[in-house]
């Protein structure tokens, strides 16, 4: 690789091989610490597994930087951080750990030590101690005026944005880190980070210019792959073919959905237990822990499973149902989740079984929230963010680590995807046609109903171009509408393909009615771009592989 250089690079070197046992720097390690012992404020974008943490225990123990002292590591996770400072100290480094947790004794012995000439090298506290405990920050201004504080580490960083689904009340309070102690360098490191949120996170810690590194997002040992949901055989047939006795997670998105799965896998052979916030403490440790031991195979979890797991050779995450997130984010958390397989740098499968009718219940529950902040704007970008979803699920023809990593900002090569996601893996299968002729015809439709004034949803819209054979048509007279049964040689998987494309377009769309006081009901109208294509001025092309027959 490049030569290291720079003032501190001997003793970074050194303490890379002396104390961490490791050969060399992964992408961006190296430049972070520099930075920090520099004196810099630093922030580091890593995907999960992807080294964080060496990139401030390591300058903690370094002499030759800018600012000397104890360096402070804010985490919310609480079984990490005693991971790390156990870790720490079979290294023989100094580390000291404060929760609120803490008995009396031993948060005594850290204050004495703090005061002593014998200072742990890090410090390692959680937001709500340092939040409530004034002992700990009079501790903190002592080693401020002695110079004894060398950084201050924000680990979880979008912890502090209320952009993100994990944000910390406790969190918001470390913008007072910047104002209580000026000359103190922050480095905030975080996995998960879209734009806004990057700018968010930099601003509430009131970063100076930070020394920004950002590694690719890109996991190339994962394979991306949707399928269509069709039953739950088809996925216990795959997980026998493709991951006999190995460990994996299934994603769901309900707590009853996970207990139900857990049983039917067992029905059928397979080691697997469900794991939800509903589960009482000691069960979800058991569950935990006999997952991480590999003596139960597969864990069916809704997202509370997750934070903080480290387990390197998970080789498949299953998401069963649409992913879903009421925060306006959904590909992030996605991405995140998936995550978690293949730590180990070895190959993992990543699928989503993905089925068009698991869409409406999700909007059914975004618009029938009771919470009273929900608010117009909050509904639609909820809205967007599962529409996002299920663009990715039905774009059948971008790579999918391109779709996934745009929303990282990020630029990605699709040769480098190395056939790695069912997109490129089966590109030559790809059929790209014309449907101008079939949107035309869903669009009259659409429009003669408007003038009728008949409210019809998607569904039964959809019906009737497909000509189906049910009462909901027949009661409405619809079967002997001119278009009726215009689609009919289209696969149902199309005709749901051409639906889609067309509301994506904004030819058509979904209208909220309010028929009572709390129920919505989906009307579909024209959109604003209809006459692009009832006037002949614009084609429409869908890219799809054609469904083998089961
Ligand atoms: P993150 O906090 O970004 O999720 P960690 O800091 O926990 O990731 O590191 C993930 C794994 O990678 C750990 O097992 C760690 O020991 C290993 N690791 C980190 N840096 C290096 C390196 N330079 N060389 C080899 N392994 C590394
Ligand atoms: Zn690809």
């Amino acid at each position: 690789g490049p030569e290291l250089t720079g003032p501190y690079a001997q003793e970074i070197k050194q303490n890379l091989k002396g104390i961490f046992a490791l050969d060399k720097f992964r992408p961006n390690q190296f430049e972070a610490i520099d930075a920090t012992m520099a004196g810099r404020d630093v922030f580091v974008l890593m995907p999960t597994g992807g080294g964080k943490s060496l990139c401030y225990q390591l300058p903690a123990v370094c002499r030759s930087g800018k600012t000397k002292g104890v360096t402070v590591v804010v985490s919310p996770l609480l079984a990490l951080m005693h991971d790390q400072v156990n870790g720490l100290r079979a290294k023989n480094v100094d580390a000291v750990l404060l929760t609120s947790n803490t008995r009396d004794e031993e948060a005594q012995e850290i204050r004495s030590r703090l005061y002593s000439n014998s200072k742990p090298t890090l410090l390692y506290v959680t937001p709500e101690r340092l939040k409530v405990s004034t002992n700990l920050k009079n501790m903190l201004s002592h080693l401020y005026r002695g110079q004894e504080l060398a950084r201050f580490v924000i680990d979880e960083a979008h912890c502090i944005s209320t952009w993100g689904q994990d944000f910390r009340e406790a969190y918001q309070e470390l913008h007072t880190l910047r104002d209580d102690f000026p000359d103190v360098p922050i480095m905030a490191l975080t996995a998960t980070a879209d734009r806004k949120t990057i700018d968010d996170i930099m601003h509430r810690l009131q970063l100076r210019t930070p020394a920004v590194f950002q590694q690719s997002f890109n996991r190339t040992n994962l394979n991306y792959n949707v399928k269509p949901k069709r039953s739950v055989d088809e996925m216990v047939a795959f997980i026998k073919q493709s991951h006999r006795n190995e460990t994996g997670i299934i994603y769901r998105t309900g707590r009853d959905k996970c207990e139900k799965l857990a049983a039917q896998l067992r029905q059928k052979g397979l080691s697997a237990k469900h794991y939800h916030a509903k589960l009482d403490p000691t069960d979800k440790e058991t569950v935990q822990a006999e997952w991480q031991s590999g003596e139960c195979q597969i864990i069916v979890a809704t997202i509370a499973f997750g934070m903080g797991i480290d387990k390197p050779d998970v080789r498949f995450v299953i998401h069963f149902d649409l992913p879903k997130n009421m925060d306006g984010h959904v590909i992030f958390p996605y991405y995140q989740e998936t995550g978690r397989a293949g730590r180990d740098g070895l190959p993992a499968d990543c699928v989503l079984y993905y089925a068009y009718r698991d869409l409406q219940p999700i909007l059914k529950m975004i618009r029938d929230s009771r919470d009273p902040n929900t608010t117009k704007a909050s509904i639609e970008r909820q809205e967007q963010a599962v529409r996002a979803v299920v663009q990715y699920c039905e774009n059948e023809s971008v790579c999918r680590r391109i779709q996934i990593l745009q929303h990282f900002g990020e630029k990605f090569d699709k040769k480098d995807c190395r056939g790695r996601c069912n997109n490129c893996a089966s590109e030559g299968l790809l059929v790209t046609q014309d449907f101008t002729n079939e949107a035309k015809s869903v669009l009259t439709l659409v429009q003669s109903l408007e003038h009728g004034k008949e409210n019809v949803t998607v569904d039964h819209c959809r019906n009737i171009f497909k000509g189906a054979n049910v009462s909901a048509v027949r009661d409405k007279r619809h079967d002997h509408h001119p278009n009726f049964g215009a689609g009919r040689d289209m696969p149902k998987e199309l005709v749901e393909l051409l639906f889609n494309k067309l509301l994506y377009l904004d030819a058509l769309m979904e209208l909220s009615t309010q028929t009572n006081s709390k129920w919505h009901q989906q009307y579909l109208k024209l959109g604003s771009c209809a006459h692009e294509f009832l006037a002949g001025r614009r084609t429409l092309q869908l890219s799809y592989r054609p469904k083998t027959p089961k």
